[in-house]
């Protein structure tokens, strides 16, 4: 069979698309009002579970978030954490003021201790940036090592590995002591880098364990874990358990007693 010329193919795709405009009637708004025309349909299939027809005329359309204007700003519907402003969204462990020095819009380790959010988090997804010191010291685990705590408790590793060996469950983007980053995405010393983060928080029925937790990581873009199953809380040389904790926990970031900077932290709730 001869192969549909891609001038046709573009050609059809849009007659296909046309028609379906103007069965449908006009599109929503951009604020997702519906306008004065009805769009969708009230006679075609249901779809699996049966709650929604293909094209639905009655499906509600999805909010409008704007996007932030450049790749990792905040969208309109993130709580940022730290804007380099003011550590306001973040107290120290114990419930004191959070030590960190604000130094060039970002916010350094400086030996005072891990901090973390005020506010607490269950499923979400989290943006962070980060840069490891400009002038590396050290080797492996004493690097640039610092780390974003889920719910307090689950680690995604931040580690200086670029150049760097470590173990491998130990290096940057790790499930720390659990599971290696696919690739090494790391960008030398001193740059920032990004982690985006989508978390899906364990859910527990008393003592027992429902369903563990689960992320899926970027790092500096690139995907390095897809929808992995957590093992338990982060630990150092033993294996990861569980024990039972409530849905929502503060975002921790560690003072493992490098410099690391952070800047431009937002995370959205996904309940
Ligand atoms: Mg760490």
């Amino acid at each position: 069979m001869e192969a549909m010329p891609m001038q046709r193919t573009r050609i059809l795709a849009f007659a296909v698309s046309a028609a379906a405009a103007l069965g449908a009637g006009l599109a929503p708004s951009q604020d997702g009002a519906l306008q004065d025309e009805p769009v969708g349909y009230t006679d075609t299939p249901f779809l699996p579970g049966g709650k929604w027809r293909v094209h639905d005329a009655a499906r509600p359309v999805p909010p409008v978030v704007t996007p932030g204007a450049t790749s990792g700003a905040p969208p309109s519907d993130a709580v940022v954490l730290f804007d380099g402003k003011n550590l306001s969204a973040w107290q120290a462990q114990d419930g004191e003021e959070a030590g960190w020095k604000l130094v060039d819009g970002a916010m350094e380790v400086n030996g005072t201790g891990s901090i973390q959010t005020r506010d607490e988090f269950g499923d979400c997804q989290l943006h962070v940036e980060w840069a490891a010191p400009a002038q590396p010291a050290g080797q492996s685990q004493d690097r640039g090592n610092s780390g974003v705590f889920l719910m307090g408790r689950y680690e995604i590793q931040v580690l200086d590995s670029f150049q760097n060996r470590t173990y491998a469950d130990g290096q940057a983007a790790a499930l720390y002591g659990q599971k290696p980053p696919d690739v090494n995405a790391c960008r030398p010393p001193g740059q920032w880098q990004s982690y985006d983060i989508v978390f899906r928080a364990p859910r527990f029925e008393g003592e027992k364990l429902l369903s563990p937790a689960r992320v899926t990581v970027l790092h500096n873009g690139v995907l390095v874990h897809d929808g992995v199953e957590i093992l338990g809380s982060t630990a150092h040389r033993s294996l990861a358990r569980y024990s039972p904790h409530p849905p929502k926990g503060p975002i921790g970031l560690q003072d493992h007693g490098n410099p690391v900077r952070y800047r431009n932290i937002w995370v959205r709730s996904l309940e």
